[in-house]
């Protein structure tokens, strides 16, 4: 959808700067703009897609969830390849991904922790649907478990167990010369270094570009991923390796792609769903025994 045009100089404007008697004549174009039946027609079709993966889910045994960003989007936690991304190449030309390297951690440990304070931490932020949902299939025994890339700890937070975080857990953090663990507000609530009592650097308990995965996480993710009957990759385009690689070890029978952009793995895809992940949940969570993981 194209960014309305504010009616006094023509500046395209987003909608939430805009104060509330403009929004809502904002919202009342933007209605009547749209062809009838358009908001029908497209909550049909997704409660359709809802149906069809409530179904598969119902007669999967072994599923194992592969998580994304687009997973913590609706938890408020933005995808940083989009929004910060923007935001650190605006500021200092750098990506994100230059600053969330080894090589700039250890030579710029202070532009690292001013990045990683200003966009890695949300510690308002709590599981939605998503997250909900697979707790409750976890408690079922349906869900053998997730692999994912998000470094949010969301999933744990939503009480999950058999949860394999690629990339680490901004939850964890610890000296790197004494090891000692410290909270994530630590960080947050330091300026510059963040110090140990000790005197050593406090670094967070993720992985940075350039350094390996852990090996036992990687082993348990892989041994699930081969093992499922279902896989569901959400929320992700699959571009960073070597995570992404790990979907081509399933051998199931179905394979289910939520992501609003094309991945690579959707031709090999048994249903392919173009949605906003948490919205698709918040409808399947609504169906009753027909999308509830309970049946
Ligand atoms: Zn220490």
């Amino acid at each position: 959808m194209p960014l309305p045009r504010a009616p006094d100089h023509g500046i395209p404007v987003r909608p939430d700067t805009l104060d509330t008697g403009t929004l809502s004549l904002y919202i009342q174009r933007e209605m009547n703009a749209r062809p009838e039946g358009w908001q029908a027609g497209e909550m049909l079709t997704m409660k359709k897609e809802a149906e069809q993966l409530g179904e598969i889910i119902r007669r999967s045994r072994r599923i194992v969830f592969f998580s994304g960003a687009g997973v913590s989007t609706g938890s408020g936690i933005p995808d940083f390849r989009s929004s910060a991304g923007l935001f650190a190449k605006e500021e200092n030309g750098l990506s994100p991904e230059m600053i969330l390297s080894r090589s700039f951690f250890y030579l710029h440990p202070e532009e690292f922790f001013d990045f990683y304070r200003k966009h890695m931490l949300y510690p308002d932020a709590v599981p939605n649907a998503v997250h909900r949902y697979l707790f409750e299939l976890e408690k079922r025994d349906k869900l053998r478990g997730i692999v994912t890339q998000n470094i949010d700890g969301l999933h744990k937070q939503a009480g999950n167990i058999r949860v394999y975080e690629l990339h680490g857990n901004v939850h964890e953090n610890y000296c790197m010369e004494c090891n000692a663990s410290y909270p994530p507000e630590k960080i947050l609530r330091s300026s510059g270094i963040p110090r140990c009592d000790c005197g050593g650097v406090i670094r967070p308990n993720i992985v940075l570009y350039g350094e390996p995965l852990e090996k036992y996480v990687c082993i348990g993710a892989r041994r699930e991923i081969t093992n499922a009957d279902t896989l569901i990759i959400a929320g992700t385009s699959l571009a960073v390796e070597p995570a992404a690689s790990f979907t081509e070890d399933f051998r199931g029978k179905n394979l289910v792609i939520i992501n609003r952009e094309p991945t690579p793995a959707d031709s090999r895809a048994s249903l392919l769903i173009r949605e906003d992940v948490t919205e698709l949940f918040q409808l399947l969570s609504g169906l009753g025994t027909e999308g509830s993981p309970a049946s």
